[in-house]
């Protein structure tokens, strides 16, 4: 009997202790978040709400100490965001933005007024970085992960590369793995489980059910939803994807209740697969996502009509793998 949602919450504000300030009800709250976000088991969401708070725990001591040292500035800060931004999309000048990286490279600055510099990765890219010495930034070590904020696009001979100002700020991020990425290709397969799909309503269980049947439950009442799994070949090599009911509605352009319509109209469910299947296999997308076991679980996707019938038939001819529902099944299908 796998746990429930809520004994899994008991069990993170159980190991974090009486000294961390946790909610029952949030942390409860942030589980379902994932599970719904990444569709995963409710363990799974629960390792990642728990490193989420280990995370934000280190970063909360971290600003403490800053502002013990810098004593208080005169207006209260706002609130601060992080918008990640990855290296590959880089195509300005002098544009400030946030990173997530890995410092990948030291080198031994050339000069004096270099403090650090060498190479930094983001799961999109590699790209060079430089921090002059007179600004009160942290030491970078090889290997680590870091945010960076407000960090400045500098385009020196044909090569983007990332400096700093007082205005950027550099944190510690040892929890957080750098491991978006992105793929074009041609969209060859659409896998079984895809369309209007029944989720198991059970506390955290979230398993795709057939015929009102979870292998964990039992007889339940399904919740629709909506998802796509598909396989993506730029080529060389290919990758599965799963969009969720979000990037589903945003990519198909109906919505969950217009796919219920859709199997409604049509006595079947598996026509929304089919509908899906018709608009997208053999078109050529940009994604990018999140790496989740085999998956790429995809948070921004792009059909790029622009592209030639010349090069897309090449993509075409050269994918020859027989693409079959994938065996392997980690995230729940
Ligand atoms: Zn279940």
């Amino acid at each position: 009997m796998s746990k429930t949602t809520t004994q899994h919450a008991a069990d993170i504000i159980n190991n974090f202790g009486s000294e961390v300030d946790l909610e029952q009800e949030q942390v409860e709250e942030s589980i379902r978040d994932k599970i719904d976000e990444y569709l995963i088991p409710a363990r799974d969401a629960k390792d990642l709400v728990e490193k989420e708070i280990k995370q934000s725990l280190s970063e909360d001591a971290e600003t403490e100490e800053e502002s013990q040292t810098k004593q208080s500035s005169d207006t209260p800060q706002p609130e601060e965001t992080f918008n990640r931004q990855l290296i590959e999309d880089i195509d300005t000048d002098t544009a400030e933005h946030d990173y997530l990286v890995e410092v990948i490279e030291l080198w031994e600055p050339t000069s004096e007024n270099i403090g650090q510099v060498g190479l930094i990765a983001d799961g999109s890219d590699v790209t060079k970085f430089t921090i002059w010495e007179n600004l009160d930034l942290p030491e970078l070590k090889e290997g680590e992960v870091y945010k960076f904020k407000n960090a400045i696009t500098n385009l020196y001979d044909e090569q983007y590369s990332l400096i700093f100002s007082n205005g950027s700020e550099i944190t510690h991020a040892p929890d957080q793995a750098v491991n978006g990425r992105g793929m074009d290709g041609v969209i060859v397969d659409i896998q079984h489980g895809s369309g209007l799909i029944k989720r198991c309503p059970e506390d955290g269980c979230t398993r795709v059910i057939r015929k009102s049947f979870c292998q964990a439950h039992g007889k339940v009442e399904g919740e629709f939803d909506l998802r796509i799994k598909a396989v993506i070949d730029n080529g060389l090599e290919t990758q599965d994807l799963i969009f969720n009911r979000e990037m589903t509605e945003q990519v198909m352009g109906f919505t969950l209740e217009e796919a219920k319509q859709q199997a409604k109209d049509a006595l079947d469910t598996d026509i929304v697969q089919d509908n899906i299947e018709d608009e997208i296999v053999g078109d050529y997308y940009k994604v990018k996502g999140t790496e989740f076991n085999q998956y790429l679980i995809v948070k921004d996707a792009e059909e790029d009509k622009a592209i030639d019938e010349e090069t897309l038939n090449t993509i075409r001819s050269r994918t020859t793998t027989n693409h079959t529902e994938s065996q392997s099944e980690s995230v729940k299908a």
